[in-house]
């Protein structure tokens, strides 16, 4: 019986498996007005809201303008027509376009799979429709380049996807589902380096998920100098996942620790403003901290509140006294909250594989298959 129940899951999730596409805003900020679009790999069909009208080889080049509310397509200068919506649809086994700007000029990227265009009030979008792990592959090289180990690649990876799939609604007015700037994930398009193909196709539909199967806010930051922090620390918001772990994986870093010198009489102002009256001058000037902290002692005064207003690298740092100065020594790099990707990149580098580095980072959480996710929805 238990036997006939797995095998009957194992039915379901596999029926529910398939390729899962999405949409990213590409050239968010850009306002591209006029673009060359030209197949690069495989074939192309070019549809509109009066259906399909013809299919582009890898030879095939077109202008495509905004005019008036309109999207403006020619090939060697001779109109094709003006639509509302062109759709440039992969049709081959393989497909990639380039996308060159003329208004602005410069802008050259190439991107995988399809390419929506949609005719605004005012300008038009463009919106890559591809495949979730070629999107993965774009984003794990705009956010950490080439560098990394390969094993590091897989879980930021894993990471990449998870925000992704956690976050399909940040741009629904605008009609895709994320943008390709820091405000979503930063995506530069297509990349060409094996290393990443390889990990975002190995880990192909992997994602984090908490002990009810969420999808979980898969945060992390450069370097955490020794000991992450607690979520609540930063956001206020408290995930059992997000817990201050101790890590000796960053120490060794060239840009573990830091120093920034700090004018005297500002930092006394500022501090003394901020605290009870009941802490001595001198504590504000000299301090030494072991564990990461909150909040200053004895005070309301977080030290994320410090990192702002003095434009700190991390949370974590002491303080000592000179003539007219305040020098500040400190470790880390970022919020600290969730993976430290130095420690991480140590970390594989040192043969951890990517499971247990996650693991490491993010306390009880479970790396399921994206259609196992599917089948707990519809539950
Ligand atoms: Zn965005
Ligand atoms: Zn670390």
């Amino acid at each position: 019986m238990l036997k006939n129940l797995s095998l009957l899951f194992a039915f379901l999730v596999s029926i529910t498996v398939h390729a899962e596409f999405i949409n990213i805003g590409i050239f968010a900020s850009k306002k591209v007005n006029s673009f060359t679009f030209s197949v690069r790999a495989g074939k192309y069909a070019l549809f509109t809201e009066s259906g399909k009208v013809k299919e582009l080889n890898s030879k095939t080049s077109l202008n495509i303008k905004y005019i008036d509310g309109f999207v403006q397509v020619k090939e060697d200068g001779k109109l094709i027509g003006k639509y509302r919506k062109v759709n440039l649809m992969g049709i081959g086994w393989y497909n990639h376009f380039m996308v060159k700007s003329v208004s602005p000029s410069g802008l050259e990227r190439r991107y995988d799979d399809n390419l929506k265009i949609v005719a605004q009030r005012s300008q038009m979008q463009l919106i890559n429709n591809l495949d979730l792990d070629n999107y993965v592959a774009g984003v794990v090289e705009a956010e950490v380049g080439r560098n990394p180990p390969k094993e590091y690649f897989k879980l930021q990876a894993i990471i990449c996807r998870t925000y992704a799939l956690a976050n399909t609604e940040k741009h629904e007015v605008g009609g895709y589902n994320l943008c390709d700037e820091v405000h979503c994930q930063a995506y530069h398009g297509k990349t060409f380096f094996n290393n990443i193909v390889e990990a975002s196709m190995q880990t192909r539909g992997a994602v984090i998920v908490d002990s009810d199967i969420q999808l979980i806010t898969a945060a992390f930051h450069s370097s955490c100098g020794g000991q992450t922090v607690n979520s609540e620390d930063v956001w206020s918001k408290s995930l059992y996942y997000l817990r201050s772990v101790k890590d000796t994986f960053c120490l060794k870093h060239r840009n573990a620790t830091w120093e920034k010198v700090i004018d005297k009489n500002q930092w006394q102002k500022y501090l003394t403003a901020r605290l009870p009256n009941t802490i001595q001058p001198n504590t504000i000037l000299n301090f030494s901290v072991g564990d990461r902290l909150r909040y200053f002692p004895e005070s309301k005064l977080s030290f994320e509140e410090l990192r702002d207003k003095f434009r700190l690298r991390s949370t974590y740092f002491n303080a000592t006294e000179t003539d007219s100065k305040v020098v500040l020594n400190g470790k880390g790099f970022g919020h600290g909250v969730g993976l430290c990707q130095i420690g991480a990149m140590e970390m594989a580098a040192l043969g951890y594989n990517y499971s247990e580095i996650l693991h490491f980072y993010y306390s009880g959480v479970h790396i399921i298959d994206l259609s196992a996710l599917d089948f707990f929805k519809e539950d």
